[in-house]
């Protein structure tokens, strides 16, 4: 059996399973499947998009959607009590 890239055993390689995702091409994806997955790493097999949050990006927590909130929330008891200080008179 005359095969390319040597003597190198890729008999179990060339049984994995396939993606199977349909490509540009109209043709079937034919990379290996990530394991336990039905999808190849192109499409989609170790899950779509990037992980929540950028955690790596943060330098000070300014504007996260926890800090965010807080400063919402004291603004609006601000706003509040101005409010309450204007009738007071
Ligand atoms: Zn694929």
């Amino acid at each position: 059996m005359t095969m390319q890239g040597g003597n190198r055993d890729t008999g179990r390689l060339n049984t994995a399973p396939r993606c199977g995702a349909k490509t540009r091409k109209g043709g079937p994806c034919r990379a290996p499947a990530i394991h336990g997955k039905a999808r190849c790493r192109m499409h989609g097999g170790r899950g779509s998009g990037a992980p929540l949050e950028n955690r790596n990006g943060l330098k000070h927590g300014l504007f996260t959607l926890e800090e965010q909130r807080r400063r919402r929330a004291v603004l609006d008891l601000m706003r509040k009590a101005r409010a309450t200080l204007r009738e007071a008179d």
